[in-house]
């Protein structure tokens, strides 16, 4: 047997059996060759002993029974010996199996690991492929838990860990007797199940059992914790012809399966598609490019025209970023704010072109407002109020002039720290508006959690005003809200006249949306200004007010 039969090794250790090969040759060979003396010592003496006994001798001769003797203590010896050593083989036998397992296996839930699921993996390929039924397919079955830093973090290390063991558990109860799980890492498994490629249903059954485990509640440190998890699923039938392991392409297939999970609203699961991996390479391309195009400085501001709708007259710009993408083109915020906000770039982002609004709506007549929009990522910063009382002072733009657009996102955040950061924006002068109010679940009690000064209606209630009485109803409902708090309220999303007189009728509205102009760039905005004699200081003014006073200090 070669060092190299881990099967054999592994019985043998179970069984407590040392192989032949292993046997102590010299310690055998010192035992057989005192044995054979001793034979060959006993017979020369037994005729003494025998004539000894009859009483016709002196027995055996001395050197005989010395021989005897030192046969019996070689023979004890080499036994001992030989014991000793089987001992020995045996211990470490049971210590290099441990060691395997422990390679091979996750300590913590007893499943296979990273490292031994791929061989398995590749050997249930290879026996489907041979099995020569034309059906026989593998599924790899990729499991991810939803949230699990947050769980860690709010209860603990060990709960998590706890959460582990439990959860595989639950998932190896539903496995089919055929498959394998395997904890790749972290929170996250893999099954391996062999199964019949025209029957899918089947690993939708498992995958469905799987989910529906891990939402029942978990006991853990004294308490119950809800969970979910996603689930990405590839099948062996979808690798490529030319494929070098077809565990490492399986586990990249379904990975992108559970990633699209993930961004599908988790607690769920979803088979690989080829159109996955276009979009994942599509978002990379994305990210790379938002990164990228935040040092070039290709974000930057448009503006929306704000209007009394009584009179028609102009009384700010509500700023809208937009991404001017080498290659994308211009870029609506819609695509490019959440990827920013999931890279944690939004507040470099954000201050980018409010940098730049406040630089351009500073030479605009002092009357007329700039509204910007902030994420609700950014009221997780203890120093955003700072900041932007800093992007202001920079730009010597007065706080006056300036709102802040939060959605009603904002109040699930920390609402503590968005009261003390609204608080301190508000006390230098800066105005805050409630962004899209009503596409959420804001109450009358949440308006009131914090000190707005306008509500904004979503656009999608103004667009149906026409079509809808209910949607009349709302917006007046949101009016008269409005004018009992006595916040004032703008409607967005204004498209065409007869909404603007619809508007008129339910009551006093500022507005803004198409009717009144589209989002313009600060070239356009300067022009139309100027045009107004809107524009408080020109640019060839301004250049030669810097003038004057260079000589000035010059002088
Ligand atoms: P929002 O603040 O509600 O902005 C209004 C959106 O409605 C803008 O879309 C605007 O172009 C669009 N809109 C205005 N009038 C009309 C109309 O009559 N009809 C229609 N169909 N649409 C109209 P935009 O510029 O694509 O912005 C979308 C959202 O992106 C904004 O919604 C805002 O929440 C967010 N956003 C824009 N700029 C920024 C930014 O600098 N920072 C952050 N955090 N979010 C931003
Ligand atoms: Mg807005
Ligand atoms: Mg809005």
């Amino acid at each position: 047997m070669s060092e190299s039969d881990p099967g054999l090794e592994k019985e043998a250790a179970q069984a407590g059996k040392v192989l032949p090969g292993e046997r102590d040759i010299i310690a055998l060979g010192i035992i057989a060759a005192a044995l054979i003396m001793f034979v060959g010592h006993a017979a020369a003496a037994v005729p003494g002993v025998l004539r000894f006994i009859e009483g016709n001798g002196d027995g055996p001769a001395a050197y005989l029974a010395s021989a005897l003797l030192l046969n019996t203590a070689l023979i004890l010896f080499g036994w001992h010996r030989h014991n000793e050593l089987m001992k020995e083989i045996r211990s470490r036998r049971k210590a290099e199996e441990q060691a395997r397992e422990l390679a091979f296996t996750d300590p913590l839930t007893g499943s296979l690991n990273r490292r031994s699921i791929g061989p398995e993996v590749d050997r249930l390929v290879a026996e489907a492929k041979n099995s020569g039924n034309e059906h026989a397919a593998v599924a790899f079955v990729m499991l991810d838990l939803d949230h699990f830093k947050q769980i860690n973090d709010l209860n603990g290390h060990r709960a998590g860990d706890t959460l582990l063991v439990t959860m595989a558990d639950r998932v190896r109860d539903v496995l089919p007797d055929a498959a394998c799980l395997a904890r790749l890492g972290g929170d996250e498994f893999a099954c391996v199940i062999p199964y019949d490629g025209r029957d899918a249903a089947s690993i939708d059954r498992v995958a469905c059992a799987i989910i529906s485990a891990a939402r029942q509640p978990f006991e853990v440190a004294g308490g119950e914790l809800a969970v979910s998890l996603s689930v990405g699923i590839a099948c062996s039938s979808g690798l490529p012809e030319a494929c070098e392991s077809a565990a490492e392409e399986m586990l990249h297939m379904a990975d992108m399966a559970m990633y699209h999970a993930k961004k599908n609203g988790r607690n769920r699961y979803d088979w690989f598609e080829p159109k996955m991996e276009h979009d994942l390479r599509s978002r990379a391309e994305l990210e790379n490019g938002i990164l990228a195009g935040i040092t070039r400085g290709e974000f930057v501001p448009f503006y929306e025209q704000q209007v009394d709708i009584a009179t028609g007259e102009l009384t700010g710009f509500e700023m809208l970023a937009r991404w001017n993408s080498p290659n994308l083109g211009l870029v609506s915020p819609d695509r490019f704010i959440p990827v920013a906000e999931e890279l944690g770039v939004i507040a470099d982002l954000s201050e980018g072109v409010i940098a730049q609004a406040l630089r351009d709506a500073r030479d605009w007549d002092p009357r007329l407002t700039l509204a910007v929009n902030i994420s609700p990522v950014q009221m997780r910063d203890p120093w955003f109020a700072q900041r932007l009382l800093k992007l202001m002072a920079e730009a010597n733009f007065p706080p006056e002039r300036l709102e802040i657009e939060i959605t009603e996102m904002c109040l699930n955040e920390n609402i503590g720290l968005v009261r003390s950061l609204v608080t301190s924006l508000k006390n230098q002068g800066v105005k805050v508006s409630l962004d899209d109010f009503g596409v959420g679940y804001a109450t009358l009690a949440q308006l009131r959690a914090l000190p707005f000064d306008r509500i904004k209606i979503d656009r999608q209630f103004i667009s149906r005003l026409a079509r809808s009485e209910d949607t009349a109803s709302v917006v007046s409902t949101i009016a008269s809200i409005g004018e009992g708090m006595n916040l004032p309220v703008t409607a967005e999303g204004i498209e065409n006249e007869s909404l603007r007189d619809s508007l008129r009728r339910i009551g006093t509205f500022k507005g803004q949306g198409y009717f009144y102009g589209r989002p313009e760039t600060a070239e356009q905005v300067r022009a139309r200004l100027r045009s107004e004699a809107r524009l408080a200081v020109d640019g060839r003014e301004r250049l030669a007010l810097a003038g004057t006073d260079l000589r000035a200090a010059g002088a």
